[in-house]
């Protein structure tokens, strides 16, 4: 499909100070866009000015919430070229994604085309600091102004970008971990491997609690009997006991971490013994107890890698290890994030260089 593309005619200064970045609230000069009308499939592909746009009050997306979104990052390698990693995985989870919410299945290959068009404009946008990258959100919403419950007929697919700061200014400081008892995310059979905006709105007020208890995160458990361990915020978990490393397996409420599948494929190659399973939370606070669990870490694009180093269960509040990141998730952390800045060869075909 042919791209056209609109350039923007005042472009906004860069920010000067890239300590001071933070995360997701500064966006690019331009953004790419597709329409999807039924019959028709995907058209329309353009590079237009970064704004807003039309959309009805009565926009399917608004009321019956179809809306799916992605998350990826254009790093800057020390030799100043810019690459990707993994950026395909993105677009087939987004196809998912769209499928259990009755959407279209994404034009994938227009979609990364048009990624890669974007960041070529972009690219004085990528900021160059240590630790630093342009976070992609590539979005997919229902336009529709129907208020009759089906699937829409016309959708938007989008990709904005926004420079954002190191997660670790001063090293991998370890998280504290509110376990829910209360709330749950997501169900088996539900859209809980999705990335859909809904489980997100479903997961705020439980964020809110913890945080006024003095919690960063909330460890979701499953949503039927709240035993299992399911996932953290917007990051998969894993738990090292020595060399082994224990994660949930993917059970159909649990996204599924394009990072977590990378850590995986990273461990094992590094020696690692990585298990899938069902893992019961009353059994992670017995071994972190006794000693035999040694780390537990939280694994996403934002961070990469968060160690956690305290988490409360009900009336248990305890603390994994000593407290400080562990041996296991500062290895694998300056492997994943070696090869994601172009530090360490790329054994896995993951890195897409652009420059
Ligand atoms: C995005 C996300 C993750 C992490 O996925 P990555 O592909 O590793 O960034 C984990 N859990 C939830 C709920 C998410 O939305």
């Amino acid at each position: 499909m042919d791209i056209r593309v609109t350039l923007s005619e005042a472009l906004r200064a860069k920010p000067q100070d890239e300590s001071k970045l933070g995360f997701g609230s500064i966006f690019t000069d331009h953004m790419f866009l597709m329409d999807y009308e039924a019959g028709e499939g995907w058209k329309d592909a353009r590079i237009v000015p970064y704004g807003d746009f039309h959309l009805d009050p009565a926009a399917m997306v608004l009321h019956y919430g179809q809306a799916i979104f992605e998350g990826t990052k254009c790093y800057r390698r020390a030799d100043g070229g810019l690459q990707l990693f993994r950026p395909e995985a993105n677009f087939a989870r987004m196809t998912r994604s769209a499928e259990r919410l009755g959407m279209p299945a994404l034009d994938e290959k227009t979609a990364l085309e048009g990624l890669k068009k974007l960041l070529e404009i972009e690219k004085d946008w990528v900021p160059h600091q240590d630790g630093t990258s342009l976070y992609i959100r590539p979005t997919m919403i229902a336009l529709d102004a129907q208020l009759g419950v089906h699937a829409a007929h016309h959708y938007l697919f989008y990709i904005i970008l926004s420079p954002v700061g190191s997660y670790y200014k001063e090293g991998l400081k370890p998280v504290s971990i509110y376990v829910e008892d209360e709330y749950v995310r997501a169900v088996r059979g539900g859209v809980g491997f999705t990335k859909c905006a809904g489980n997100y709105a479903a997961s705020i007020l439980a964020g809110e609690v913890a945080a006024k208890k003095g919690y960063s995160q909330v460890l979701w458990l499953d949503g039927v009997e709240q035993k299992y361990v399911e996932e953290v915020g917007s990051m998969n978990m894993m738990f090292a006991y020595g060399n082994k490393i224990v994660t949930p397996a993917l059970n159909g409420s649990i996204l599924p971490g394009i990072t977590r599948d990378s850590i995986i494929t990273v461990a094992r190659a590094m020696g690692y013994e990585v298990v899938e399973e069902r893992l019961a939370i009353a059994d992670i606070f017995a071994d972190a107890k006794s000693g035999k669990l040694t780390e537990a870490f939280g694994t996403g694009t934002a961070a990469v890698i968060s160690p956690v180093g305290t988490l409360a269960w009900k009336d248990e509040i305890l603390t994994v290890g000593d407290g400080n990141i562990g041996p296991v998730a500062q290895r694998l952390y300056d492997t994943l994030t070696g090869i994601q800045y172009g530090r360490i060869a790329d054994d896995h075909g993951w890195v897409t260089k652009l420059s």
